[in-house]
């Protein structure tokens, strides 16, 4: 098979790079120790790294504190116990859940999530690297409480683990779809009963992935590409220069009425305008409500004039305004 690639679940099996062919390990497949903690010693960052991507094949594990350095320290004391960096990783149910609900809501329009994962788990690990020896020494609490990872149950709530959610972000930005995504993540007749033999002990990330999971990466991939400043209002002029630059007209101007100021967006592209300035085109307004809202949560609305497509006789959008008042105003007066 061409285009394939050779993944990290133990198993080293090849799949098609389009499709998540990540695994998880389920319960059996999980190492026991006979101590707590138990150590383990690595010489390179790679060896580190490894093993940690080997325990996120059943857990996820979030990074308390630390980071691996590549840069020595310069006030490095020449002691034994004296270390580069320490990392400290817990289990994702490390914690308590802290409810969001609010007191005054009524049940019916309380917020219903998942069950909480928190069981304020006590597995943890804890990886030093010794400024003298160089060695890297990890300290692996390795028993979860509460609940028991690769069961069925703690794959069925457990969150996708951060290579699940870098695939997802990669498809997303490559403009796949949720359906799309989703003919993706079906798995084949064969991967199921390869799955389903009572002898397996992985299951396929895939099977975890909702379409909430996608349907929430491409709103951020939507924000990020569309919200090019954290303020609206330098958002728009940075996106009245992009648009400029592009050969667009842009019009920005804010008016200001007794009780508040009213901010106005307009662009029109080039092709747009000559078509709209054409003697004898019937044009119309369409005006969509309630868009988003702006940074002090007023709604925006979008109104655009349309065309009628003389070949297709379809209706073609040639002018967008985004405003956040529904004031029927003179923009500019023609005498
Ligand atoms: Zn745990």
């Amino acid at each position: 098979m061409e285009n394939t690639q050779t993944i990290a679940d133990g198993n080293r099996m090849e799949f098609d790079p389009n499709d998540l062919r990540l695994t998880r390990f389920r319960k059996d497949a999980i190492h026991k120790y006979d101590t707590e903690p138990i150590m383990f010693y690595f010489t390179t960052k790679g060896e580190l790294e490894a093993w940690i991507q080997e325990q996120r094949l059943y857990c996820n594990w979030n990074k308390h504190s630390g980071n691996i350095s590549s840069v020595p320290r310069k006030d490095k004391r020449q002691q034994l116990n004296s270390v580069d960096y320490k990392l400290v990783y817990y289990c994702d149910h490390h914690g308590h859940y802290a409810p969001q609900h609010k007191e005054n809501v009524s049940p019916a329009k309380q917020r219903h999530g998942k069950e909480t994962i928190k069981t304020n788990c006590g597995a943890r690990f804890i990886a030093k690297k010794f400024s003298l020896s160089g060695t890297i020494q990890v300290e692996f609490y390795w028993q979860h409480n509460g609940h028991e990872p690769g069961s069925a149950k703690d794959i069925a709530l457990s969150r996708n683990n951060p290579d699940v959610k870098k695939w997802i972000d990669a498809k997303v930005s490559q403009y796949y779809n949720t359906h799309s995504v989703k003919e993706l993540l079906r798995l084949s007749e064969s991967d199921m009963a390869q799955m389903l033999d009572n002898n397996s002990d992985v299951i396929f990330a895939s099977l975890r992935v909702t379409f909430m999971d996608v349907y929430n990466a491409l709103r951020r991939k939507a924000r990020e590409e569309s919200e090019l400043a954290q303020n609206l209002s330098d958002s728009i002029t940075l996106w009245a220069n992009k648009l400029s630059e592009n050969g667009w007209h842009t019009h920005t101007e804010t008016i200001s009425l007794p009780a508040n100021e009213v901010f106005i967006f307009c662009a029109t592209s080039h092709f747009q305008s000559s078509i709209l300035t054409q003697q004898g085109s019937i044009v119309s307004i369409d005006a969509t409500h309630n868009v988003c809202r702006n940074e002090y949560g007023r709604k925006m609305y979008l109104t655009t004039i349309l065309g009628r497509d003389s070949a297709t006789g379809c209706g073609v959008p040639l002018s967008f305004m985004w405003t956040d008042s529904e004031a029927q105003l003179p923009l500019i007066s023609i005498s």
